[in-house]
């Protein structure tokens, strides 16, 4: 895996893993007729891909599948600097798993039964937790990837887990804003929030005893979503099995609306977790790709099409 050039990053602190042996994955958007043969996440075909880090509930009759990246973007063991010159070089350490949701090859959470998703949960959970404990890990990245306008090379349904040495730089952003929000008004943002959004309502797409998810006033994009837990807690594996099954069943209500409006959109799927604390309020995110965005929008300032007050309406009225 020498593709994998390391983890540069410049004067200004910005960073970048630069990794060409990814350019030789397979652009796996396999037709019908041949996915079950050809795709290396269906039921059979488990030889096509690294050995199971983690099988639930057993390897044999698995119902959630976990292995290592065969093209990952981290891999090293040790983190060390390479280079220092001008710029500054690191070795690609960290590991990159595949997390497969179900065994079969057509399901989305809409039409996936809330159980088999609290199974995902779970995995995540016990792999979240398991490489943290890695020297040299820093933060553990959770993310999904759905069609191809999202970026999925597979389209059987997967998701995709990167620890790394450093924390990417939106969870710092974020951990910036929410830390001096805590320092200012002794308390946490989103926790003010959730309790602002529940009172005024036009955002709020639904709830549950554990869960609420909103269109956030702040929509870069549209028909995006957050969801979050009603108890202020910072990571996935602080969470009670009560609560991870009803997230279970928000997401798959959330992506019923989803679905019913779009019919199968592409989407992304980010976890936000923090090292437990006061200031960091668990959350995920959740950005249907409906739209391309353009130039302007590497300023970082995005326009909109469509108000969140409009989605969540449209979402709540699919959901009712
Ligand atoms: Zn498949
Ligand atoms: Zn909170």
């Amino acid at each position: 895996m020498a593709d994998i050039d390391g983890i540069r990053k410049d004067i200004f602190g910005r960073a970048v893993i630069v990794s060409t042996g990814r350019s030789k994955r397979p652009g796996a958007f396999i037709d019908k007729k041949h996915r079950e043969k050809a795709c290396p996440f269906c039921p059979g075909n488990e030889s096509k891909t690294e050995k199971t880090v983690l099988a639930i509930p057993n390897e044999r009759n698995w119902r959630v599948r976990v292995f290592k990246n065969k093209f990952p973007v981290l891999h090293a063991r040790n983190f060390k600097q390479v280079a220092d010159s001008f710029f500054e070089k690191y070795t690609p350490s960290g590991v990159h798993e595949v997390l497969v949701e179900t065994r079969k090859h057509d399901m989305d959470y809409s039409n996936m039964h809330e159980d088999d998703i609290k199974l995902v949960i779970d995995a995540l959970k016990q792999r979240y937790s398991e490489l943290m404990k890695i020297e040299d890990v820093n933060y553990v990245t959770i993310f999904k990837n759905k069609g191809k306008r999202a970026g999925a090379s597979i389209a059987h349904p997967h998701l995709q887990i990167i620890a790394a040495p450093l924390f990417p730089d939106v969870i710092s952003v974020e951990m910036e804003q929410s830390e001096s929000y805590f320092k200012k008004e002794k308390k946490c943002g989103d926790c003010d929030m959730i309790r602002e959004e529940s009172h005024a309502k036009t955002r709020v797409v639904t709830h549950n005893r554990d869960w609420i998810v909103i269109c956030p006033y702040v929509s870069t994009w549209p028909y995006q979503t957050t969801i979050l837990p009603r108890r202020h807690f910072s990571e996935i594996t602080d969470m009670t099995d009560e609560e991870a099954l009803n997230l279970a069943k928000i997401i798959k209500k959330l992506f019923h609306g989803y679905t019913k409006i779009f019919d199968d959109p592409p989407y992304n799927i980010m976890y936000h977790n923090f090292p437990s604390s006061d200031f960091w309020h668990f959350h995920i995110h959740i950005y249907p790709r409906i739209v391309t965005h353009a130039g302007f929008e590497f300023f970082g300032l995005n326009v909109n099409i469509t108000t969140p007050e409009d989605a969540a309406k449209m979402l709540k009225n699919v959901l009712r």
